[in-house]
């Protein structure tokens, strides 16, 4: 099966029963092999009988029985949260977060728990089929550490709050160090971006956002923030600033390519056409929206209307999973039974948004997100021999409506193998389970 002849050359060759490219002229491909080369697919073509026909094969992985995607793109999040996993259920959002979990941020996070936190969190993600995500939180520099240890691609926002926050104990500061956290990881790693994240429109001054942006594009970064996520948060913003979210950010010359906007739950036409002509890109996050209560996006008509839309899980304290495939599955009918149309957001759609459209919104639609040749090699590998997935008439049906995290076998992300059989190759996977669930002993609800 191996054979190293050239050992700078990192060949693998994928043996495809089916593969869902994401590439709207080709999307459905069969009996192919994926030809990787240092990180890249080189080729595409019809399966050759044997591995020996490929001299300079490192790893070859049969998926003749499996459905290979793209690896999914998470892109909201706030991974280091698996800390708080199941610690404040069933609240709404203004309780959850100021009662519950900025207090138990301000007492729990470190350096040393971020990092832990956020390990397990990228292994939860890679192991249900997640390759890229973007992230928002504190010590960030420890979540660049422990995605850079898992293998995982992201783009990781320092968060900017004008509160005292875990590792910014002067507010007036948060933007200084937050630009020290940019210059300190811009070229740590090729799958790893930094970026800032503001927290909200309410949490943050003009001044804070204003200077964050200028921050953000001084480094050609992008700039993330929680935007239009409740009333409570309209209500508010209306009444000190006399306009809603949206209007308010782009008075403020905050709307453009250069934001992701997370969540942008209630907008109405005049504030989507805003967001459209503007380029704002934006996250759909419905599981977070729903356990929150804090009300239902409408991604359909913002697709529909030519705006950037990903998906993304939010923390996993608000959620309280990162699996990406059963947010999908939520998506798809969350959109169906709020518009009493079960063709909105359909199977394909919704696809798009956790592949090629997540990239997108992360602006690294021309290197991933989708398979083909010339791509960096981001893959996943669906187990078919799942009672739950068979009869498989449609490829992106069974992706969408009946696969989830645990039916993921195989994961490459950037040309390397991740995770096999369900076995993560180098990393140990109890040792960030053990940490946390050290930490977790000393929280208390
Ligand atoms: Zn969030």
């Amino acid at each position: 099966m191996m054979s190293r002849k050239n050992p700078k050359t990192h060949e693998i060759v994928l043996r495809c029963g089916t593969i869902v490219t994401m590439n709207q002229e080709r999307p459905v491909l069969k009996n192919m092999d994926i030809h990787v080369q240092e990180g890249i697919i080189i080729s595409i073509q019809p399966s050759r009988s044997c591995p020996a026909q490929y001299p300079d094969l490192v790893e070859f992985i049969d998926a003749e029985e499996a459905l290979v995607i793209p690896g999914l793109v998470n892109a909201h999040t706030h991974v280091a949260m698996t800390l708080f996993r199941g610690l404040a259920d069933d609240l709404p959002l203004r309780q959850w977060l100021f009662e519950k979990i900025f207090p138990a941020e301000a007492e729990h996070l470190s350096p040393e728990t971020v990092y832990w936190g956020a390990l397990l969190g990228c292994i939860e993600m890679i192991a249900s089929g997640t390759t890229c995500f973007s992230d928002g939180y504190f010590f960030q520099g420890q979540t660049m550490l422990a995605a850079h240890k898992a293998g995982i691609r992201a783009l990781i926002g320092q968060g900017v709050i004008d509160f005292p926050a875990p590792g910014v104990s002067d507010p007036k500061k948060n933007l200084e160090i937050g630009e020290q956290f940019i210059e300190k990881w811009l070229n740590f790693s090729d799958l790893l971006t930094p970026s800032l994240f503001c927290h909200s429109p309410v949490t943050c001054s003009e001044d804070t956002l204003t200077g964050a942006l200028d921050i953000c594009r001084s480094h050609r970064v992008p700039l993330q923030i929680h935007l239009s996520e409740t009333q409570d948060e309209i209500s508010t913003i209306v009444q000190q600033k006399g306009r809603r979210p949206v209007e308010y950010l782009d008075q403020l010359g905050l709307l453009s390519e250069d934001l992701i906007a997370a969540h942008v739950v209630h907008l109405d036409e005049r504030e989507m056409a805003i967001l459209r002509d503007r380029g704002v890109k934006v996250v759909h996050v419905p599981e977070s929206n729903m356990k929150l209560a804090s009300g239902v996006s409408r991604p359909a008509e913002m697709i529909r209307m030519g705006i950037p839309v990903g998906i993304g899980t939010d923390g996993p304290a608000s959620n309280n999973d990162l699996d990406l495939l059963m947010e999908m599955d939520t998506a798809a009918k969350l959109s169906k039974v709020y518009t009493g149309d079960p063709t909105s957001l359909k199977a394909w759609a919704v696809l798009r948004m956790a592949t090629i459209g997540g990239a997108a919104v992360l602006g690294l639609a021309e290197q991933i997100g989708s398979i083909e040749e010339g791509k960096r090699a981001d893959m996943v590998v669906l187990d078919l021999q799942q009672p739950h997935l068979q009869p498989m008439y449609d490829p992106v049906s069974t992706v969408v409506y009946s696969a989830s995290g645990g039916d993921v076998r195989d994961v490459i992300i950037d040309g390397k193998v991740i995770m096999k059989n369900r076995e993560f190759v180098s990393l140990d996977t109890q040792e960030a389970a053990w940490h946390v669930r050290r930490i977790a002993e000393n929280i208390h609800p």
